[in-house]
C-alpha cells in the first residue's frame, strides 16, 4: 500500500489529492490567494484530514499549476501540461486529447496510451478562451457560475457575441440585456464564443481522439456542448462522480506514485 499526493495551485483554484494506491482517499478544492504556500499548506491539511491519514503517511508529493514553485513541502515539481495528461488519463484511459480550461489560460496537450505527453499548445495571453471570460462577464448579472449550464440548456437561439475581447464582449452582453434579450440566450452565445477560441488552439495539436476536457470550466456541460459543435467531434465524458477539475492534481499524485516506485526499484 503506498500512500501519495499532488497539490495543484492554479491561477485561480488551488486543488489537493490524496491517493491510497489507485483510490482517491482525499480531495479538497479552494480558492487559490496572494500567499501560494499558506494555501498548498492549508488544501493539503484538509485533505489529508479527509483522507484520515497523517502527513507522515503520505510518502511522495508533487507540487503543479501555475504556483508549483510554492509548495515547499512537496518533494517536487511538475509541470500541469503532464499532470492533466496523466489524469485525465486515470478518468478516462482512451483519451489522447485533453483540452484543458482553466481560470486564466487553456492547454490542448496530446498523450500515448499511457497517458504520456507527446505535444502540447496554449493560451495565456488573453482571458477570451478561459474562465475568467465567463466571469468576468457575469460578474455584474447577478448569475452565479453554476447557473451557466442550466440557462445554456434553456430554449433560445443563441445571440451572436462578435467581440472577441472580453472587456468588449462585455460591453456587448450589457447591450443585449438592456435589449431585453432573454438571458439563456447571451449565455449560449457566450458559450458558443468561449468554445470558438477554445477549439481554434485545440485543432493545433491535431485533435486525436478520444478527447477530453479538464478544468473548472469542463463542469459545465454548456461549454462541452458548444465545444462539441465548434470542433464537430464527440468529447468523452468524465466518469460519475470524477470531477475534471482536478484532473491536474490526481496526474502529480500518480506521477508521485511513479516516482516512488522507480526509486524502488533502484
Ligand atoms: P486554474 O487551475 O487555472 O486555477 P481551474 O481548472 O481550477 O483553473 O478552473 C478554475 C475556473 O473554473 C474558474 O475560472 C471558474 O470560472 C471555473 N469554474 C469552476 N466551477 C465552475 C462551474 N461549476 N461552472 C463553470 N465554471 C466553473
Amino acid at each position: 500500500m503506498v500512500i501519495v499526493a499532488g497539490v495543484d495551485i492554479g491561477s485561480t483554484a488551488s486543488k489537493a489529492v490524496i491517493m491510497r494506491d489507485n483510490d482517491i482517499i482525499g480531495e479538497v478544492i479552494g480558492p487559490s490567494s496572494t500567499n501560494p504556500a499558506k494555501t498548498a499548506r492549508n488544501i493539503f491539511e484538509q485533505a489529508i484530514a479527509q483522507a484520515h491519514v497523517a502527513e507522515g503517511d503520505v510518502k511522495y508529493i508533487v507540487g503543479t499549476g501555475y504556483g508549483r514553485a510554492h509548495v515547499p513541502f512537496a518533494n517536487e515539481n511538475i509541470s500541469e501540461i503532464s499532470c492533466h495528461g496523466r489524469g485525465a488519463h486515470f478518468f478516462l484511459n482512451s483519451v489522447r486529447t485533453i483540452i484543458d480550461i482553466g481560470g486564466q489560460d487553456t492547454k490542448a496537450i496530446c498523450v500515448d496510451d499511457r497517458g504520456h505527453l507527446l505535444d502540447f499548445a496554449m493560451n495565456d495571453k488573453c482571458a477570451a478562451g478561459t474562465g475568467r471570460f465567463l466571469e468576468a462577464i457575469i460578474r455584474n448579472m447577478d448569475i452565479k457560475l453554476d447557473d451557466l449550464e442550466k440557462l445554456h440548456f434553456q430554449n433560445g437561439d443563441p445571440c451572436t457575441i462578435s467581440s472577441m475581447c472580453s472587456v468588449f464582449a462585455e460591453s456587448e452582453v450589457i447591450n443585449l440585456v438592456n435589449e431585453g434579450v432573454e438571458l439563456p440566450r447571451i449565455i449560449k452565445g457566450l458559450h458558443i464564443s468561449l468554445a470558438g477560441r477554445v477549439a481554434t488552439l485545440a485543432k493545433r495539436t491535431g485533435l486525436i481522439e478520444d478527447i477530453a476536457v479538464t478544468g473548472g470550466v469542463a463542469k459545465n456541460r454548456g461549454v462541452i456542448d458548444a465545444l462539441e459543435q465548434k470542433l464537430g467531434v464527440k468529447i468523452k465524458r468524465f466518469p460519475e462522480g470524477a470531477d475534471p477539475q482536478l484532473a491536474g492534481a490526481v496526474g502529480a499524485a500518480i506521477l508521485a506514485k511513479d516516482k516512488l516506485a522507480a526509486t524502488a526499484g533502484k
